[in-house]
């Protein structure tokens, strides 16, 4: 019989009580250290005060009114993104894939609104990923995620991922635009050299294409940057935020220039929840945090930490880690075993971790994770490295044996 909520997610057999900073802790008392964060969107971990402080504040006054009625808040934390970022305006959706849709809209329709209808195709990379709507499946073309909810929304023009040439063969008189993760997060922690977001830059600039990025995991703070193009030193035309903005509270954006922006007039497009109160009240309090002074030199020292500490542990287990990749705190053990063997032995040890593609385990912890939980994490790690090993080394035995 089918279990009362669709069962489209392998869910894991944990059930949390509650939350304290990197910590979830079970009903049955168990603790875990929380490297997954709610998949990059726990960046200042569980149960914060500021936030829930925010959060409550808000509840007692007003919860929704919609975007028929002005939303101070919101109006607040656009001026701020504005401030912060190379975008001019921003709309507030609820979620990362109705960010993409919005990004994906705006392309389309600044070509339209330019003179340029025929111009509707977005280049997008292998190993890319977007969201679950459909035609942010479409742009991200995983196979997995499309097969039987055909027809596939036409549009797309996939290239491989770091490929600036390829990039470059598949632009026609029809390209509206580039989509691209300036760090690949479910496709494997894939950081490109930085040339290749450049030469993007530089080809959309030369072909009259619209640079749109997507940063919903690689975005608020997440790398060591409040967004990951400006390691780079370029900006985009477009970006689509979400996870980290609402600090899990659910909250997504999508930000533009102005010149970028000018198809989406009024009656163009529209949410009903998008940036409500509440979302707004807890947005505002993530960015008072996170563009304190100081927040985003925390966040460089502690992936250099856990980087040096994981450089050390693949080093002494090479059978187990292969590489350790990303950037910042949006960090990846590419596994030697099968990836998911090593994230079921971290649960052992009380470390919880999320996968990604090319059997990668990916290491995302709040960004206020502190140095000693650093290297509890690390211990962890090389803990289950060891029990890995001993298991692999009792399977040789065995098959000598038989
Ligand atoms: C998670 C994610 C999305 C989709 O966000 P949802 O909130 O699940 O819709 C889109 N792009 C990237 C890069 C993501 O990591």
């Amino acid at each position: 019989m089918i279990t009362a909520v669709l069962p489209t997610y392998a869910r894991i057999d944990l059930e949390f009580e509650r939350g304290e900073g990197c910590w979830l802790v079970t009903t049955d008392g168990r603790r875990f250290l929380d490297f997954t964060a709610g998949i990059a969107v726990n960046v200042l971990g569980h149960a914060h005060p500021y936030l829930a402080e925010a959060l409550a504040e808000q509840a007692k006054k007003l919860w929704h009114t919609s975007n028929l009625f002005r939303i101070p808040g919101g109006e607040k934390l656009a001026d701020r993104m504005k401030a912060s970022t190379f975008a001019d305006t921003m709309f507030f959706t609820n979620s990362g894939a109705e960010a993409l849709e919005c990004a994906i809209k705006m392309a389309r329709k600044y070509q339209y609104a330019s003179g340029h209808p025929q111009k509707n195709r977005i280049i997008t990379f292998e190993g890319a990923f977007h969201g679950r709507t459909l035609a942010t499946i479409a742009a991200g073309g995983n196979a997995k995620y499309l097969e039987g909810f055909g027809p596939d929304m036409p549009g797309f023009d996939q290239v491989p991922f770091g490929d600036l040439a390829a990039a470059r063969a598949a632009v026609t008189d029809e390209t509206a635009a580039i989509l691209v993760e300036p760090v690949q997060g479910e496709g494997g922690v894939r950081v490109p050299s930085p040339d290749f977001l450049k030469g993007l830059r530089a080809l959309c600039d030369e072909k009259g294409l619209l640079l749109v990025l997507d940063e919903v995991q690689s975005g608020v703070g997440r790398t060591g940057k409040l967004f990951a193009h400006e390691w780079t030193g370029i900006t985009p035309d477009i970006m689509a935020v979400a996870k980290g903005i609402g600090g899990g509270f659910p909250m997504g954006a999508c930000l533009a220039t102005e010149d970028a922006a000018k198809g989406m007039t009024l009656g163009t497009h529209g949410s009903t929840y998008g940036g409500n109160p509440l979302a707004m009240a807890v947005g505002n309090a993530v960015l008072d945090i996170v563009l304190a002074e100081g927040f985003l030199d925390h966040v460089n020292a502690m992936a250099g930490r856990l980087t040096q500490r994981l450089a050390e542990i693949r080093d002494r287990h090479p059978s187990v880690i292969a590489e350790v990749r990303g950037q910042g705190l949006l960090m990846g053990l590419k596994a030697a075993v099968p990836a998911p063997d090593l994230v079921t032995a971290l649960r052992a040890e009380g470390l919880l971790v999320p996968g990604a593609g090319e059997n990668v385990v990916r290491l995302l912890p709040p960004l206020n994770v502190s140095e000693e939980e650093v290297g509890i994490a690390a211990d962890k790690i090389e803990a289950a490295c060891r029990r890995i090993e001993a298991s692999l080394a009792a399977e040789k035995v065995k098959g000598a044996a038989e």
